[in-house]
């Protein structure tokens, strides 16, 4: 039931009483007394109350309970990231306040930049890219600036065929030409094809180390090589950097451009429709190419740098989502050096212990150790009759948020594949408790198909159709009948 449907004509949600004609509250702000509002829902304060309560606790989220979802690192967001960006002193600046009245927001955001710099073997970086996605399109204009200006023959960007569908999307949105380089039966690049389409048109190759199904490109120094000496830039794909932090960087191994999706490795809220951040960082010889303006030292203080004489331009407004960074500066200086490399260590050995005792239910897509991620095939239940979006339901009813399942590339070879990222947050009892519940869900496809074949029954929304919404698009209000 809406709001709207619950409305009784002359309810009011707050306790003051009314006096000649004016609410206490219209005589506290007196903008609400010249502007009345209409057409609200009339409802009393504990109906308002009860009824965000209520939808509020229909979420699943980070905060509810474990959430495996393959890809998308959902580790825990420690509360102190909310606390201080929500802080007024940081909330009030405003970013067209002059540079010199702002050193403290703009000495965070080069602090951040400076860390990123460090973790990722990186020379400079940019902030205001606002998702992955995102990242990856400034990382690609990069790029495709530096070609038109060094080698403008260089029309190709090469993508594995494991990669996330945003690399190709971002790769064709900058004016590349997308080539799709097969995997290996190891799950890493295919050297010998890379060898066949590695020439001097390709611009960039665009790679996720650990890839997409939480493989080590064993690779990596190999393919840098070969591709910097046909005159190729390499993209890192930094969305799995969860998996490296303080054990490998990908400047080291040769990377020239990367995006970090902070939403995933620095503990920012995951979207919600809210902001996101991904910045992209570049090699020396690309710094004049960042989006201006960048954030810089200057003297003991902090400048805004708008003099990149190859800037692509702009990719946000200002320099960035200012809270969201906050939040990723936070988690940073909390965990430090070591922290960092705990974290990554910790979520590598979580996603090996949940592949280990899950693999004589769920076989491996891969018989080798994995990084941050796993995936599983539950290909042997279809003799009864049991799919792994059955298996993916019934784990609704036991509480738990299902991993990926499906995605969009899994390897071939391996059908049904499910996704677990534990990620670093979870204790070896959340883990167990998981496991159990899919080991317990293996019984009942043996025993009772028909209870996986229905499910979820205990969530507020049952079985719904996977098409019905693609195939009866609904694009704006006017479009539903009756309304
Ligand atoms: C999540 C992800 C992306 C896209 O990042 P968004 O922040 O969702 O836009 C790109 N590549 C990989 C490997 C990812 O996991």
């Amino acid at each position: 039931m809406t709001l709207y449907e619950k409305s009784v004509a002359g309810r009011c949600a707050f306790s003051f009483r009314f006096e000649e004609n004016h609410s206490a509250v219209d005589s506290l702000i007196p903008a609400y007394a010249a502007a009345p509002v209409k057409h609200l829902p009339e409802v009393s304060e504990p109906d308002l109350v009860r009824h965000f309560t209520n939808l509020a606790r229909l979420n699943y989220g980070v905060d509810t309970g474990f959430y495996p979802l393959g890809s998308c690192t959902m580790k825990y967001n420690p509360k102190i990231n909310e606390r201080l960006a929500a802080d007024q002193r940081l909330t009030m600046r405003h970013p067209l306040d002059d540079p010199d009245d702002n050193q403290g927001i703009l000495q965070m955001e080069c602090e951040l930049k400076e860390y990123l710099q460090e973790i990722t073997g990186m020379d400079d970086f940019t902030l205001q890219p606002a998702c992955g996605a995102h990242g990856e399109l400034t990382g690609m204009l990069i790029i495709h600036a530096y070609v038109r200006d060094h080698d403008p023959g260089r029309t190709k960007v090469l993508i594995p065929d494991s990669a996330h569908g945003t690399n190709p999307a971002s790769a064709s949105m900058a004016g590349f030409q997308v080539v799709t380089v097969p995997s290996d039966e190891r799950g890493g690049v295919d050297m010998a094809a890379l060898d066949t389409l590695m020439d001097n048109t390709v611009a960039a190759i665009m790679l996720t180390n650990p890839n997409t199904v939480g493989l080590f490109e064993e690779n990596i120094t190999r393919i840098a090589e070969l591709v910097h000496a046909r005159g190729g830039l390499l993209y890192y794909d930094g969305a799995n950097l969860n998996a490296l932090m303080g054990l490998m960087r990908p400047g080291d191994v040769g990377f020239d451009v990367v995006h970090l999706n902070l939403h995933k490795t620095f503990s920012t809220p995951h979207g919600g429709g809210g902001p996101g951040a991904a910045p992209v960082g570049v090699k020396r010889f690309l710094a004049e190419y960042l989006p201006v303006p960048v954030i810089v030292r200057k003297g003991s203080g902090f400048a805004l740098d708008y003099e990149r004489t190859h800037t692509i331009g702009r990719m946000s407004a200002f320099y960035g989502n200012t809270a969201v960074l906050a939040r990723a500066y936070v988690y940073v200086k909390m965990m430090g050096r070591d922290g960092l490399r705990a974290a990554s260590t910790a979520a590598v050995i979580n996603a090996n212990y949940m592949k280990s005792r899950l693999s004589a239910i769920f076989p491996p897509a891969y018989d080798r150790p994995v990084m941050h991620e796993t995936v599983l095939s539950a290909k042997q239940y279809d003799k009864f009759g049991v799919s792994l979006l059955d298996i993916a339901k019934r784990l609704m009813d036991y509480g738990y948020h299902p991993p990926t399942i499906y995605f969009p590339h899994f390897p071939p070879h391996a059908e049904e594949v499910m996704m677990i990222e534990p990620t670093e947050s979870e204790s070896k009892e959340t883990m167990d408790a998981f496991c159990d519940a899919l080991i317990h869900i293996s019984e009942e496809a043996r025993e009772h198909p028909e209870l996986l074949q229905t499910a979820p029954h205990i969530t507020p929304v049952t079985r719904v159709s996977e098409t019905y919404a693609a195939r009866n698009l609904i694009t704006s209000h006017r479009d539903k009948k009756g309304s």
